[in-house]
């Protein structure tokens, strides 16, 4: 749908953005995600056709974006761009959402059936004729999708549509991009801070930090196997580091930490620095001595509770193995297990839930 081609942003002698490569596809929910200050705004704004790309292309659904103004407009019609803050018209509800028809010269009648419709959509179907400087953060955000929605874009293009809002509004907001997405196939793209809101509405995301596209792919590839460790502390796993390559066997590697060995599929040679991630949900434990030996290359290891962190229905279970070890269980299997700080526990984890990534 969206092809970005070697893009690069500079702002005076600042780039902003570097080296842009991604395709969007047509009817996904695509999330970027980042940091703040990482460039999202500005690559969602050169996909939107506000501004030019110093370097590098962008095609959309294959047409070139170089063109004339005349046909650049042409492209930006069908998409639309709903900004971090909403600007909203001191005007009615109705007559903020139809705005943007009116300046298309729509047919009068034409345009009351689809603000009805954006209306039922957004769940504001009493609110048409309030003033729309008089409604709440939440009400205003989702205003401000419907008057993207009523110009049918096959691309919106969202800016952190829920970043201060209350968790009730967002909910909304996002069962909204859903539903839009579903019912109308529109392709959605989306930035936010938020990697928890990536994960929830995604189907695929993009990592940006400082100005460059670090990984892109589905959520298993970016939660399981970030590709470096800013990517990895991002997505909420503590790369474990001072590994180094002990010897790799057709990549059944086996890492030694100190004294400490840990068998890992990897490419990377005996000799290599690294760093493993182990998502804490990958880890079982078990009482002392019960280590099932297995026909997949398990790592088992033993060590003592430091402690136990509430987590919901979870609990996370941290563990001194000689390397920091977190573990995630049910509060029932924690129960049962009588898991309490200073116990001597097991961890087991599979060779093939460590992820390596190379220590720099
Ligand atoms: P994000 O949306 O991820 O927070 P932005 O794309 O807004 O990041 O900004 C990335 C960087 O580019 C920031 O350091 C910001 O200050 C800078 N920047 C953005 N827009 C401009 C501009 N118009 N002129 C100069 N610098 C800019
Ligand atoms: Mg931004």
């Amino acid at each position: 749908m969206i092809r970005i081609s070697g893009v690069d942003k500079k702002f005076g002698d600042r780039e902003v953005v570097s080296g842009i490569n991604l395709e969007i596809r047509r009817g996904e929910i695509f999330a970027l995600i980042g940091p703040s200050g990482s460039g999202k705004t500005t690559l969602l704004r050169l996909i939107n056709l506000l501004d030019h790309p110093t370097r590098g292309s962008i095609a959309f659904d294959g047409l070139s974006t170089d063109g004339s103004e005349h046909e650049r407009l042409a492209i930006r019609r069908r998409m639309a761009m709903v900004f971090q803050k909403p600007a909203v018209l001191n005007t009615t509800v109705e007559q903020n959402i139809s705005f943007g028809l009116q300046f298309r010269g729509m047919e009068q009648g034409q345009i009351r059936d689809r603000v009805t419709r954006a209306l039922e959509m957004i769940g504001l179907s009493g609110f048409s004729k309030r003033r729309a400087i008089t409604l709440s953060g939440g009400e205003m955000q989702r205003v401000a999708i419907a008057r993207a929605l009523v110009t049918e874009p096959e691309v919106l293009l969202l800016d952190e549509p829920t970043a201060n809002l209350d968790p009730l509004s967002t909910g909304i907001i996002e069962n909204l991009i859903m539903q839009v997405n579903r019912e109308k196939k529109t392709t959605v793209v989306i930035a936010t801070h938020d990697m928890a809101q990536g994960q929830r509405l995604a189907h695929r995301m993009g990592v940006m930090m400082d100005g460059q596209l670090v990984q892109a792919g589905d959520l298993y590839e970016i939660f399981y196997h970030p590709v470096n460790r800013a990517i990895a502390s991002f997505v909420g796993i503590n790369p474990i580091r001072g590994g180094v390559v002990e010897s790799n066997e057709k990549n059944l590697a086996t890492i030694a930490f100190g004294g400490v060995r840990i068998q890992a599929i990897t490419a990377l040679d005996k000799g290599h620095q690294v760093a493993v991630c182990i998502r804490p949900e990958e880890v079982t434990l078990a009482l002392p001595g019960v280590c099932a030996p297995a026909s997949s290359a398990r790592n088992c290891l033993t060590g003592t509770i430091q402690h136990l962190l509430p987590f919901g229905p979870f609990t996370h279970v941290h563990i001194d193995c000689g390397i920091p070890l977190k573990a995630l269980l049910t509060r029932r299997s924690c129960d049962e297990l009588g898991l309490a700080k200073e116990k001597q526990v097991t961890a087991t984890i599979k060779a093939t839930a460590v992820h390596v990534i190379p220590d720099t």
